[in-house]
């Protein structure tokens, strides 16, 4: 049966994590091909577009300069009163489609093929006197259909695996999980610091936040994601209008030549799914459901994924053996890896129920500089608490504190 495979790892989807699987797949010498959808890597973006030094590093990558927008110090946290805090930690704001379209360049100069306008909808199970041995996959474009080892599912919120995949022939591998809406504007001569900053204002992001995310030449995204997806850009529009914002034109971005100004997508919510792999199958990024609860961050747990994924998938094919026991290496090294994301998620939601004043109350209690609060800050913060408001103890605001540390970039915040 071996002269048969089109090739070891079949990658779906060219967004950051697709890219790096292939490309971490390609440098062990497996056999890969990426496919995506669209006709060009990385566009329409559907990014904040900023990622963090730590990332950077713990992923090493070597960022050429034309995929770099904008240096950045780090986070800038506004309370709804507009007391606002800091938490520095430097990192990029990236062209985020030049980067995507980097980093699957790489995977092609290592050996990977690359096969644009080409969209998976269907996979058929391949076995081998009852054994599973891997993937008829078949969809739209030429190339069409692909056998491979394994698959590696990497198409964003869409997670098509997940729902081509029915184990016992007729329930899906994982169940849809819950998306939230995230949209945004270029706006240009846009005064910074070089912070990023984070709005919390639930009056117009609902359980989410807006953004200023400043990029090279006066260039910024200025957006949010909500829960209240039918009013995103309604909300967005007010937030503009309402603040500093409104004297300030929006512009196309640089990949936009015509059309509407604003631009983003769906963020998956409901977080890890319950199967991560199957058999000759691995979901990584967003198609896996991974993101940092508290800003919605993913790119970071999107590359770092695909490194686990290439790395179990190498073993299984040098092993002779793509069924799911072979692959669960890679449920256990992300498991080990990424931070808790239920304990965030209790954190993100004591934090939303809190009013606004009470938000604000929380947020003056933290010291100007959250960066390097250490175990006597958060004392302190504690005590101040305690002092100012007692009764917010009872409202879950540990958790809710928490959140915020889970949300740098160690713990793949951005
Ligand atoms: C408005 C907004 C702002 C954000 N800001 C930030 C930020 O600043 N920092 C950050 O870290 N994260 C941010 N995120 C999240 C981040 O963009 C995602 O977590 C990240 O892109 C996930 O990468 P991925 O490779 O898993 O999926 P994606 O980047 O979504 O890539 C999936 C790819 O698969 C392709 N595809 C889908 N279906 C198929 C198919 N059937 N066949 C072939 N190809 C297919 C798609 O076309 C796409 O190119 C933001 C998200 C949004 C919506």
């Amino acid at each position: 049966m071996a002269e048969e495979w089109d090739v070891d790892v079949l990658v779906v989807g060219a967004g950051p994590g697709g890219g790096n699987a292939a490309l971490q797949c390609a440098r062990k010498g497996l056999r890969t091909m990426i496919i995506e959808d669209h006709d060009e890597i990385g566009t329409p973006v559907h990014c904040g577009e900023c990622i963090s030094d730590e990332a950077i590093a713990n992923l090493k990558l070597d960022l050429p300069e034309e995929v770099i927008s904008k240096r950045v110090n780090g986070i800038r946290v506004i309370f709804p009163d507009g007391t606002s805090k800091q938490l520095t930690e430097t990192g990029y704001v990236l062209e985020k489609h030049l980067f995507e379209q980097w980093i699957a360049d790489s995977a092609v100069k290592e050996g990977a093929k690359l096969a644009l306008k080409h969209k998976l909808t269907s996979m058929e199970r391949l076995e081998n006197n009852g054994t599973f041995v891997g993937w008829k996959c078949d969809g739209k474009g030429e190339m069409f259909p692909i056998r491979s080892k394994i698959v590696i599912d990497a198409s964003g919120v869409a997670a098509v695996c997940s729902k081509f995949v029915k184990p016992d022939g007729s329930k899906p591998l994982n169940e849809k999980g819950k998306v939230v809406a995230g949209m945004q504007y270029e706006m240009a001569e846009v005064p910074t610091d070089d912070y990023l900053d984070f709005y919390i204002w639930p009056k117009y992001a609902e359980k989410g936040y807006l953004w200023m995310i400043p990029k090279c030449d006066g260039r910024a995204n200025v957006g949010l994601v909500t829960e209240d997806r039918p009013r995103a850009k309604k909300a967005l529009d007010q937030f503009i209008e309402d603040t500093h914002f409104s004297d300030l034109s929006q512009q196309l971005p640089p990949w936009k030549t015509k059309g509407n100004p604003a631009f983003g997508g769906t963020i998956p919510i409901s977080g890890p799914f319950e199967n991560t792999h199957y058999d000759g199958l691995m979901l990584i990024g967003d198609a896996a459901g991974f993101t940092s609860p508290l800003f919605e961050g993913g790119s970071h747990l999107a590359l770092k994924s695909a490194v686990f994924a290439a790395e179990t998938a190498a073993t299984a094919i040098s092993n002779g053996d793509v069924a799911a026991k072979s692959l669960e290496d890679y449920t256990l090294l992300w498991k080990a890896e990424f931070p808790p994301y239920e304990k965030i998620l209790r954190g993100k939601n004591a934090l939303f129920e809190l009013s606004d004043g009470e938000m604000s109350l929380m947020g003056s209690c933290f010291p100007d500089e959250m960066g390097d609060m250490g175990i006597t800050g958060k004392a302190m913060v504690g005590l101040r608490l305690l002092f100012r408001r007692p009764g917010l103890y009872l409202k879950n605001i540990v958790p809710a504190m928490l959140a915020f540390g889970y949300s740098r970039a160690k713990y793949y915040g951005w």
